[in-house]
C-alpha cells in the first residue's frame, strides 16, 4: 500500500483535519500523481458538512477533492499514455463500468451502474471507499486521468475538472458558437467559467445577475451585456433574444422569465442542484422550448475541453491558500466569499 497524507473530515461536520491514510498499490493501468493543487467545489463542503438529513456516517473519514491538478510520479506495468513528469489532472469521476449504454456512447458520467467517484466512491475492484485529491498523491486509472496543457496555470486549471467540464459539456451539446446569443444565469465557480467557455466559442456572452455590484465583474470576464435578473422590466424586454441559457445557480428561482427569453425552439439547460424548479409550463409550451440538464462530462469531452482551454487560454479565476487553510476556505465558500473558486495548494 502507498501511504499518503491527507485532509479528511473524520466525521459529518467536524473540520478537515491533517490524516495519514493509505492507498493501493497500482495496479497495471493505474497511474500515481502527486497532487499539486485542487479546487474547493460546492460539492466539497456538501460533501463534509452535509444538510440535515440522513447522516451517512459509513463514508468518514472523508477527503474530499475532486478538482486535482499534479504530476506523473508513478505508473503501472500497462500504462502507455503516461510517463513520470507528465502534468495531469483528475476530475470527479475515476472508473465507471464500461460496458452500459452511456459508457459506450462516452458518457461515463451517466453509467448506469454509476461513475466510481473520486471520492466517497466504492472503488470497482477491491470495494474500498475512495479518497480525494486533498492529499498529496493521488491513484486513479489511466483513462480517468487527463493530460494537462503545460501552458495553462495548474492552478487556474484545477476547477476545470468539474466546473469547466460541467459547463462545457452542454455549451458543446447545444453547439454554441459564432452568431449566437447565450445567457449565464449566476456568477459563481460554474457560471463565471461558462462565461469564458462560450465567449471563447464565438458566442455573444450575455450574463444575468441578481447584483448589481457583479455586472462589472461578468464584463471583466467577458460578458458582452448584463441583465439584472431583479428588474422584471429588463427581464421582459429579453423576450426572444436567446438560442441556449445556461443556469448554474443553486439555489430554486423562478425560470419563467428566462424561458419566455429564449428564441424558439431553444433550449435552457440547468446545471444547479436544487431541491425544485418553478416555472410556468406555458413558458415552455409557447415557441416549443426546452427544459434540459446535465452535469459533469466523460473521458473525451473532458481531454477536448482542457486542450480546448489551453488554445484560447481559458482557466478559472481563483483565489489560491495553502491546503493548511481549508477550513478557512470552506467557511468562506459556505458565506458565499470567494472569486470564483477557492484552490488550495496541497505539495
Ligand atoms: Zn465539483
Ligand atoms: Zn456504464
Amino acid at each position: 500500500m502507498r501511504t499518503v497524507n491527507g485532509w479528511a473530515a473524520h466525521t459529518p461536520g467536524a473540520a478537515l483535519a491533517p490524516w495519514r491514510f493509505q492507498r493501493r498499490e497500482l495496479r497495471p493501468t493505474d497511474v500515481a500523481l502527486r497532487v499539486t493543487h485542487a479546487g474547493l467545489c460546492f460539492t466539497d463542503l456538501d460533501s463534509v458538512r452535509p444538510e440535515p438529513g440522513p447522516a451517512r456516517p459509513e463514508l468518514f473519514p472523508l477527503v474530499p477533492g475532486h478538482e486535482i491538478v499534479g504530476e506523473v510520479v508513478a505508473v503501472g506495468s500497462a500504462v502507455t499514455a503516461f510517463a513520470i513528469g507528465d502534468p495531469v489532472c483528475v476530475g470527479n469521476i475515476v472508473d465507471s463500468c464500461g460496458a452500459c449504454e452511456a459508457c459506450r456512447s462516452g458518457d461515463q458520467e451517466f453509467c448506469v451502474q454509476f461513475p466510481t467517484l473520486t471520492y466517497a466512491g466504492r472503488d470497482r475492484h477491491d470495494g474500498s471507499m475512495t479518497q480525494g485529491g486533498f492529499s498529496d498523491e493521488y491513484v486513479a486509472d489511466q483513462a480517468f486521468v487527463y493530460h494537462r496543457p503545460a501552458t495553462l496555470d495548474p492552478a487556474g486549471t484545477a476547477p476545470l475538472m468539474c466546473a469547466g467540464i460541467t459547463t462545457w459539456v452542454p455549451l458543446r451539446r447545444w453547439e454554441v458558437g459564432p452568431g449566437q446569443t447565450v445567457g449565464v444565469i449566476g456568477l459563481g465557480g460554474l457560471g463565471h467559467v461558462a462565461v469564458k467557455l462560450a465567449k471563447a466559442l464565438g458566442a455573444e456572452v450575455v450574463g444575468f445577475t441578481t447584483s448589481p455590484a457583479k455586472a462589472k465583474d461578468l464584463r471583466d470576464l467577458g460578458a458582452d451585456d448584463v441583465v439584472l435578473s431583479a428588474d422584471v422590466e429588463a427581464m421582459a424586454a429579453q423576450r426572444g433574444r436567446f438560442d441556449f441559457i445556461l443556469d448554474t445557480v443553486p439555489h430554486p428561482h423562478d425560470l419563467s422569465p428566462y424561458l419566455t427569453a429564449l428564441r424558439f425552439d431553444r433550449t435552457l439547460c440547468t446545471l444547479g442542484i436544487v431541491p425544485e424548479l418553478r416555472f410556468n409550463p406555458q413558458a415552455l409550451l409557447f415557441g416549443r422550448k426546452r427544459l434540459a440538464g446535465a452535469g459533469s462530462g466523460g473521458i473525451a469531452a473532458t481531454q477536448e475541453m482542457l486542450d480546448f482551454c489551453a488554445a484560447h487560454d481559458v482557466t478559472a479565476t481563483v483565489e489560491v491558500l495553502p491546503i493548511a487553510e481549508v477550513n478557512t476556505a470552506l467557511d468562506r465558500l459556505a458565506a458565499g466569499d470567494v472569486r470564483y473558486r477557492f484552490v488550495l495548494e496541497v505539495g
